[in-house]
């Protein structure tokens, strides 16, 4: 790496439409910050950029100066990897431009939004597509990743309703990721996370989605187990337009109490929507039930609360082969001895629509009806670091007799390896390596889910 001089400095600044922070600038503390507590590195530079050109502008800057190059999109990615010690963070986050076009149903949305910014836009127009299930988390990484959410069932991931990318490839080169233009790098950015480049736009195919039936139904700790095992009942006849995940957390106000709860949403009609999620609500003894009509952009925030910025986070998950009563009797008896008082154990049923795509019709492989099983540990007191990551580890590590071969690339924190690789990219793995030696032999975007040249 050649440490560039002041006058170099000034000239990349004076060629971008952003900000170029540096650490004596008082914005640098918040800027280098991510959603994840956990993560505190110092970049040399964050170009804070504001387009497309200032995308290539600082690609091309830390080609020609050798600099390690992260990118950040919403920084919510637990791992960190957004931001980098000693490099250069280009930062699409300022990038919020979104135009929906209602006639034809797409949006063209860039690639700093959030899932908030994102479902408010399109929302104007009664329109929505797959996003994640917590408003505060970035567009980019999440599509890049695949993204599971609220309609998923319905519609499929993100991915699925990607029709073409923005990407400036690492030789600072803008190209369009579609079936017609580049079909390579289409199929490779649809679950190949940030391997192949830097987005900075997407087109999405959008639904009319207004109102959607949901909330959340709590149960008592004690009745954990009862409740999954309904759980897994009720998700074997779950219409495509229900999306249900469960799971073991602690209460929202705070007290620190364990309890289990289902989390529902129906994107059908209302008919529909009240008899599909009625056993769910009928279900045992429920200590609150939530469940309303609400815009849909409601829904897309009601969990945001569980999930502040800055919160310690340590985050470990893999598909189960299948939700077993012992695999259930583990996650009980795994959370009972939790020090982290904001973590749960998420089991997310995947279904519908986002599972009638061929593994291998787009670099995300996981395409198989199951459940996915995220032990999301989250906390805020430092002092408690050690115990709430060994809890964690140990919780997977429990878990692990009941996992299947797949990860998604997206839940993982900082792990690596070739073993990595493969249960998150599967049988993918060798048209993903191919495609990277084609697109970025050289490996600058290396801080990823990295998918080796
Ligand atoms: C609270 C919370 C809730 C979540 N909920 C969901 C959910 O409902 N569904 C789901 O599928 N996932 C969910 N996730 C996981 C989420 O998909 C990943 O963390 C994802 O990486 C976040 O994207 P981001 O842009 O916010 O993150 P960032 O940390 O900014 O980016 C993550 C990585 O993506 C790549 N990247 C980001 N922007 C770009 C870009 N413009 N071009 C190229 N590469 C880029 C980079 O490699 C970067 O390191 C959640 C995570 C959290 C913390």
């Amino acid at each position: 790496m050649n440490k560039p001089s002041p006058e170099v400095l000034e000239s990349f600044q004076s060629r971008l439409l952003g900000t170029l922070l540096r650490p004596s600038d008082p914005a640098y503390e918040l800027a280098r910050r991510v959603h994840n507590g956990m993560i505190d590195k110092r970049p040399a530079l964050i170009a804070r950029c504001q387009g497309t050109s200032d995308v290539v502008q600082a690609i091309r800057f830390a080609r020609e100066h050798d600099i390690p190059v992260s990118v950040r999109g919403g920084g919510h990615n637990v791992s960190g990897r957004a931001v980098v010690d000693g490099g250069l963070v280009i930062d699409v986050a300022g990038m919020k431009g979104a135009h929906v076009d209602p006639e034809v149903r797409t949006v063209r949305a860039q690639a700093g939004l959030t899932w908030g910014e994102f479902n408010r836009e399109t929302g104007v127009f009664g329109l929505a597509t797959t996003g994640g299930v917590v408003s505060t988390t970035g567009v980019a990484g999440l599509t890049l990743g695949g993204g599971l959410g609220w309609l998923f069932g319905r519609y499929g991931l993100a991915i699925d309703n990607l029709l073409s990318a923005e990407i400036v490839d690492a030789e600072g080169r803008v190209r369009t990721a579609s079936d017609e233009a580049d079909p390579d790098l289409f199929w490779a950015i649809r679950g190949g996370g940030g391997n192949f480049g830097i987005a900075t736009s997407f087109e999405f195919r959008l639904h009319p989605v207004k109102t959607v039936l949901g909330g959340i139904v709590a149960h008592p700790f004690d009745a954990a187990g009862e409740m999954l095992r309904f759980y897994r009942e009720f998700t074997a006849e779950l219409p495509d337009e229900a999306t249900a995940f469960a799971g073991v957390l602690h209460a929202p106000d705070g007290s620190g109490t364990k309890i289990a709860a289902l989390v529902l949403c129906h994107c059908g009609p209302e008919s529909e929507a009240e008899a599909a999620l009625k056993p769910a609500r009928e279900f045992g003894s429920p200590i609150m039930d939530t469940v309303d009509r609400m815009p849909y952009e409601t829904i897309n925030g009601m969990l945001d609360g569980g999930f502040p910025r800055g919160a310690l986070n340590h985050w470990k998950s893999s598909f189960l082969s299948e939700l077993s009563d012992d695999a259930i009797e583990m996650v009980v008896e795994r959370f009972a001895e939790t020090p982290a008082p904001m973590s749960s154990i998420l089991i997310e049923h995947f279904h519908g629509a986002a599972t009638r795509v061929d593994p291998t019709a787009t670099a995300f492989p996981h395409r198989t009806p199951g459940y996915n099983c995220a032990v999301i540990t989250q906390w805020l007191d430092s002092s408690i670091n050690q115990a709430c990551i060994q809890w964690s580890r140990a919780t997977y590590a429990a878990m692990q007799p009941f996992f299947g071969q797949g990860r998604y690339s997206n839940y993982m924190g900082d792990e690596e390896g070739d073993e990595v690789t493969a249960a998150a990219y599967g049988p993918n793995v060798p048209r993903l390596v191919e495609l990277k030696r084609k697109y970025d032999p050289t490996n600058v975007f290396r801080l990823n889910q990295n998918i080796a040249p």
